[in-house]
């Protein structure tokens, strides 16, 4: 096994493979799978996972915002893009690239509408996102008739589909409620698939809705942290491969006597003798000052070294007192074996905040082999 020199962020497309046909197994044939690829690919590289589904067969990508899918389309992928955010500066951009919005309000229907005619479109694919009870973004049941209105003035744009996102689908307090959202939207897509005189594509799953909710799977789903390996619940987490590992290196050892100090404002102190390893990676990587003083840890040579102190902007210093290592020695920050999920919730977060976080700077390193 190859070891690692610095601090890098491992991309693995094979089990990025293994993950996309785990959770298309989960959802009838004819339903189809957009894989959600915002924030770089939930901290990875959205082009290099968005190439490798296009080819495994993923019909359809979104992301957060206009730059996201643009990127995208300037790095050759030909899927459709859904924009899940977008705002009305940005509307030109998106049909310069034949990105699909999610039109969410009155305002940005209008300014798309707007905006689309001005570029002499027609009947431009649009999905309209509905609030069911997230209260995020999304149009209120009441609000269909408006969207009729103002669609049967213009030629420039079509309903294609119709959405809406789920609050709490991987919480199973939360089933009522759920149940609640889902059917709120079949009588939304109901209502106005009646008056449009045909049914637009229809999809309210994310990870979770598609693991815990066969009803809501509809006629697409939106698989975002599932691709990346995590099902947000450890039967499901069993199943899936983390994608990234993020790895790093010893740079240095020290050894301390009691009542030493580790870090800035002298945030821990030695209550014995103690061996510290600095690590070079910190805050400015996306290792949040939230990790220190002994909520995040590292694992070298197979044992937990807690994070001692605070996190500075380019290192941590973890504990290493019971660790047999040495200066150079591979520092696994997470990997498939100690996954960013437990790390995550041993701090107070989840594994989406850790693995999204994880900055430019770090060096991404696509593991290309099964
Ligand atoms: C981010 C996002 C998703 C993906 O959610 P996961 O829990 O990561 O699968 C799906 N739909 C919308 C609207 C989102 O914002």
């Amino acid at each position: 096994m190859s070891s690692t020199k610095e601090t890098v962020l491992e991309i693995n497309l094979a089990h990025l493979a293994h993950n996309f046909k785990y959770l298309k197994s989960k959802v009838a044939p004819h339903v189809k799978m957009l894989a959600v690829v915002k924030a770089s690919g939930y901290g990875s590289d959205a082009a290099v996972i968005a190439k490798h589904l296009e080819k495994s067969g993923a019909n359809y990508f979104a992301v957060a915002y206009v730059s996201e899918g643009v990127a995208l389309r300037e790095a050759g992928i030909k899927t459709p893009i859904l924009v899940l955010h977008p705002q009305p500066v940005n509307f030109e951009k998106l049909i310069a690239h034949t990105l699909e919005p999610s039109i969410y309000s009155p305002r940005t229907l209008q300014e798309f509408i707007k905006v689309a005619e001005d570029k002499n479109q027609k009947e431009y694919p649009i999905h309209i996102k509905f609030n069911t009870g997230l209260n995020r973004i999304g149009f209120w049941e009441n609000d269909i008739d408006f969207i009729l209105e103002h669609l049967n003035k213009t030629q420039a744009i079509k309903i294609k589909a119709l959405l809406s996102h789920l609050a709490a689908s991987e919480d199973h307090e939360e089933r009522d409620f759920t149940l609640g959202q889902i059917n709120t939207f079949k009588n939304i897509a109901q209502r106005l698939g009646k008056q449009l005189g045909y049914q637009p594509i229809l999809h309210q799953s994310n990870t979770s809705g598609i693991l815990n909710y066969p009803e809501a799977h509809f006629d697409m789903v939106r698989t975002g942290i599932g691709l990346y390996g995590y099902g947000n619940e450890a039967k499901f987490d069993n199943q899936l491969k983390p994608v990234a590992s993020l790895k790093s290196i010893i740079s240095q050892i020290h050894k301390l006597e009691p009542g030493e100090s580790v870090g800035y404002n002298r945030a821990y102190k030695a209550p014995g003798f103690v061996k510290t390893a600095t690590i070079p990676i910190g805050h400015a990587d996306g290792i949040s000052r939230q990790y220190g003083n002994q909520k995040g840890f590292v694992t070298i040579n197979g044992e937990k070294a807690y994070i001692i102190g605070n996190v500075c902007m380019d290192m941590i210093m973890v504990d290493i007192t019971a660790i047999d290592c040495k200066e150079g020695d591979e520092v696994i920050i997470f990997d498939a074996s100690s996954n960013a999920a437990q790390i995550a919730e041993h701090s107070g977060t989840i594994s989406y905040e850790l693995l999204t976080a994880i900055s430019p700077r770090v060096k991404r390193i696509v593991i290309d082999k099964m």
